[in-house]
């Protein structure tokens, strides 16, 4: 049987901080704030596959009151996620998620997300699609007060 997840995330930009997504450090005066790295795309897609295998969100397995996930790379959060699938002998089929930004330009990391989404969740990075798209100004997104990203899972489960 294939399950559908949902996922979706969204950080504040502010000065001072890293802005990761995908597990990439993107050069930019700001950052997302958050407990984590905040990385909202790999938020968004592990959400996607806990909820495909029927699980609540991210939160539930690392909340942000737990000092053992302050700065944590969320790397480990999409590696919890596609523990849960393998814990099911399921296998995720395909990820599909959109960074929305108003700024920067996302296009050129595409590969190199793609690359860290898939080795964290054990997948082929072919597996993975990635597109971004800006607010039209419109908005918080559209102010650049903030990122958010949201995504869908495919998996397999042997029922
Ligand atoms: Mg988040």
């Amino acid at each position: 049987m294939i399950h559908i997840g949902i996922g979706y995330d969204v950080h504040q930009l502010v000065e001072g901080r890293k802005l990761i997504l995908g597990g990439v450090e993107i050069p930019y005066h700001k950052g997302l704030d958050g407990h984590s790295d905040a990385d909202a795309l790999m938020h968004a897609i592990t959400d996607a596959v806990l909820g495909a295998v029927g699980e609540g969100d991210i939160g539930q397995f690392f909340p942000n009151t737990d000092p053992r996930w302050k700065g944590a790379p969320s790397r480990i959060f999409l590696e919890e996620s596609a523990s849960q699938v393998l814990k099911r002998t399921g296998r995720i089929v395909n990820i599909d998620a959109t960074i929305i930004a108003q700024e920067p330009k996302m296009g050129k990391h595409f590969p190199k997300m793609k690359e860290y989404i898939a080795a964290a969740l054990g997948i082929d990075p072919k597996k993975v699609g990635l597109k971004a798209t800006t607010n039209e100004m419109m908005g918080f997104v559209g102010r650049g007060e903030g990122i958010a990203a949201m995504a869908v899972a495919s998996v397999y489960l042997p029922e």
